[in-house]
């Protein structure tokens, strides 16, 4: 196990912003993840597993304790009764592994070809887009602990909801995801294929192609979030290096030098101005991670907080 100190997280990360893990492990195997949960227990550090990064917002000042990252690859398509199963090692890239099945005519996966990160994170996260999501398509996962027992949970078990599940709540505690099994759809020769470029097509129509780590707020019910903050007039709007996208005002982005206080200062200004004119607070889609205040995460979860700072 290559425990590693002090790593700066920032190229770990989509928005490319953040400070040093106090730990850091590249696991290249179920078996290392196991180990540095272990580690961390008997050393009594915090740990956290993370995949592409690509939904995270990680302190300047760093993460305190290990962070492990996923970094076991491996993908195989299984026939199961007729129904073919993708089985994917966590760190496997989501979209990569998409785009290949639909040109191999497995469909199921197209919305998932422009969703940057691993397929791990998007099991966690429940990512989606296009109207489909990882929980319609997962058939069950395998979680591997700090003693390196597996446990294979089914659909069910994870209480799937709008972008997040029982992992993402950490309800099951310091566990990590090692493999995922989704089912796919054979399609007619091409169809696949042209779904996904369709997608792309509207991908590259509508959103930014800066750094950035996807949609920032959830979307409140019955609108969206890049709506309110585009009639807020906040497009554009920007906080040392980060900026709210002109492209697309539900995501910010990393044009060259933003700190992650620039691009939490953009998430609080957002959720005030819109929630003065609208009565809509916006909730992060994106995720903290590390040394945020306790002051900072409550400001960021609900109104009252901050309306009292
Ligand atoms: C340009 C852009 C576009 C995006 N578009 C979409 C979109 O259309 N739809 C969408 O849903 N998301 C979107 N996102 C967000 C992001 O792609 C998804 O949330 C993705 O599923 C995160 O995967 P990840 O591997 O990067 O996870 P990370 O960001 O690394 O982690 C996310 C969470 O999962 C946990 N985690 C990751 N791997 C494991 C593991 N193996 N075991 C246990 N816990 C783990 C982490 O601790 C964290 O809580 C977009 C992001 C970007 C940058």
């Amino acid at each position: 196990m290559n425990l590693e100190r002090n790593v700066c997280l920032a190229p770990h990360t989509s928005l490319r912003v953040g400070g040093v893990a106090d730990w850091f492990l590249l696991a290249r195997s179920a078996q290392e993840v196991a180990k540095g949960l272990r580690w961390a227990a008997d050393h009594g550090v915090d740990v956290r597993t993370i995949g592409g990064g690509s939904n995270l917002l990680v302190a300047d000042d760093g993460v305190e304790g290990l962070v492990i990252k996923t970094g076991f690859a491996q993908t195989a398509v299984e026939d199961r009764g007729g129904v073919p199963v993708l089985v994917a090692e966590a760190g496997a890239n989501l979209a990569n592994v998409a785009r290949r099945l639909a040109k191999q005519d497995l469909g199921g996966l197209e919305w998932a070809a422009n969703v940057p990160g691993t397929v791990g994170g998007a099991a966690v996260n429940n990512a989606g887009a296009f109207g489909g999501d990882t929980a319609s398509c997962l058939v069950a996962l395998t979680l591997v602990d700090a003693h390196g027992q597996r446990t294979r949970l089914a659909t069910d078990a994870l209480h799937y909801a709008y972008r997040t599940s029982v992992l993402k709540r950490r309800e099951l505690g310091d566990v990590a995801v090692e493999t995922v099994e989704l089912r796919l759809e054979p399609t007619v020769a091409g169809a696949a294929d042209a779904r996904v470029r369709e997608f792309n097509a509207q991908r590259m129509r509508s959103q930014p192609r800066i750094l950035s780590a996807g949609s920032v707020f959830a979307n409140p019910p019955g609108t969206f979030s890049g709506k309110l903050i585009d009639e807020a007039g906040l497009k554009g709007a920007s906080s040392g290096g980060a900026q709210i996208s002109e492209q697309h005002a539900n995501f910010i982005v990393n044009p060259g030098g933003a700190s992650a206080r620039d691009v939490y200062a953009l998430m609080r200004r957002a959720q005030d101005v819109v929630f003065e004119r609208t009565a809509v607070w916006l909730h992060a889609e994106i995720e903290l991670l590390g040394r945020w205040t306790l002051k900072e995460r409550a400001a960021l979860a609900a109104p009252l907080v901050a309306a009292h700072e």
